[in-house]
């Protein structure tokens, strides 16, 4: 193959070096899949726990899976917030918190990586848009007066997620959430919520499936709270792809890469909240040292193995450290669990904004202290009365 490529503007006929750079996607690939069959552990896992409940405790136990944690992002990022506002971690579901935190770290370092290294979503996003475009043989794209306002629905429902919890909430209230047996079986609901799925859900789901399949990342582009979040801490991160207007031949095969559909041939750096640092770009790159990921501090570049170890590693490192540390395992014993799994349809979800008013107002006349209870608070089922472990009000 020859080492050299034209430029297809016949004015500014040159020539350049090839990118020789071997792509990154097999890799990416591999992470993705390894990550979802981690997920389908975690979910087995779960389905032993759950096995154990359903059958009132004579079946063999299983231990819960933390991991599954990670599958609440409102009570970890409420866990979160209560160990920003305290320094205390939260005993309830306190991987999901770590899982979060390591999240955040990697969309500050690496932009919003998560999507298209980790997210088990995001994978399954990506093959169906995949198997969307073989379909249709080509990539579908909304028209922008369409695309614009679709993209802000995302962020119109992490602002009410965030008014939820950061206006509407004081800590104290917070507290008595986390605490709260809604949010201890919180798993649990989730898990029958899949099992025992509803009818709406399955059209919902399979609406979004179909949808996945006309328009690439349906979810994610549109209607993920999750990935706004950390595309709104993407803007922290110093690394950016970065585009060398000299050498470019002004081929356009980035942006034809681009699963966001960022006009990378048109711009110098991408700062859009929509790149995920999957280096698609990067890869379809034909000239050498034309489009790179760099540092905007000190301009060099960052090799595309780099970003794979990278975003490994603070996951790795953030949740071994919650493992080592003994942050990883909930504080919930299996007896309230099994008193869970019986009473959970009971437990109500403070979610409209009147609710949320009264929560708030009741928790904060019951006077919990914030973190220096050492016994564990239980809020009975009809919501608001607290009561300590020993059945006190
Ligand atoms: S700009 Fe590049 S790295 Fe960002 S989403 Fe598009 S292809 Fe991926
Ligand atoms: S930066 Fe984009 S447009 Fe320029 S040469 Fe590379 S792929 Fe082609």
């Amino acid at each position: 193959m020859p080492n050299e490529v034209k430029s297809r503007n016949a004015g500014k006929e040159k020539k350049i070096v090839r990118n020789l750079e071997r792509p990154i996607q097999k890799y990416r690939f591999l992470i993705q899949s390894s990550f979802a069959l981690l997920c389908i552990w975690i979910g087995y896992d779960f389905y032993r726990f759950a096995h154990f409940l359903e059958s009132n405790g004579s079946a063999e136990f299983f231990k819960r899976p933390p991991g599954v944690d990670g599958f609440l992002p409102i009570s970890s990022m409420m866990s979160f917030y209560y160990f920003i506002s305290t320094g205390i971690i939260h005993p309830v579901h306190p991987a999901g918190m770590f899982i979060f935190l390591a999240i955040i770290l990697m969309s500050i370092v690496f932009g919003k990586s998560f999507c298209s290294w980790l997210c088990p979503v995001g994978f399954i996003s990506e093959l169906i848009g995949d198997f969307g475009e073989k379909i249709f043989k080509r990539k579908l794209k909304l028209p922008k007066w369409i695309d614009i306002p679709l993209r802000s629905l995302k962020y119109l429902l992490l602002g009410f997620l965030f008014y939820a919890v950061f206006v509407l909430m004081n800590l104290v209230a917070v507290k008595a959430f986390l605490d709260s047996p809604y949010n201890q079986a919180a798993d649990l609901k989730m898990y029958y919520f899949f099992v025992d799925i509803s009818k709406t859900a399955l059209i919902v789901i399979g609406s979004l499936f179909l949808l996945s399949i006309i328009v690439r990342n349906f979810w994610c582009r549109f209607l993920c709270p999750y990935g706004a979040l950390l595309g709104i801490f993407s803007f922290l991160s110093p690394n950016k792809i970065k585009r060398n207007p000299v050498s470019c031949i002004d081929c356009g095969l980035c942006a034809k890469a681009c699963p966001s559909s960022i006009k990378v041939d048109k711009i110098l750096t991408v700062y859009s909240d929509e790149c995920s640092t999957c280096l698609n770009c990067i890869d379809a790159c034909p000239v050498e040292d034309t489009l790179d990921l760099k540092s905007v501090f000190t301009k060099k570049k960052i090799s595309k193995k780099f970003v794979a170890i990278g975003v490994v590693s603070i996951f790795m490192a953030v949740t071994g450290f919650a493992m080592i540390t003994g942050h990883w395992h909930n504080n919930i014993t299996k007896d309230e669990y099994l008193v869970h799994y019986k009473l959970m349809d009971t437990y109500g979800h403070p979610t409209g904004t009147e609710a949320v008013k009264e929560f708030d107002k009741e928790a904060a006349e019951k006077k919990l202290v914030n973190g220096t209870d050492t016994e564990k608070n239980i809020v009975s089922p009809d919501k608001g009365k607290i009561k300590n472990s020993t059945g006190n009000n």
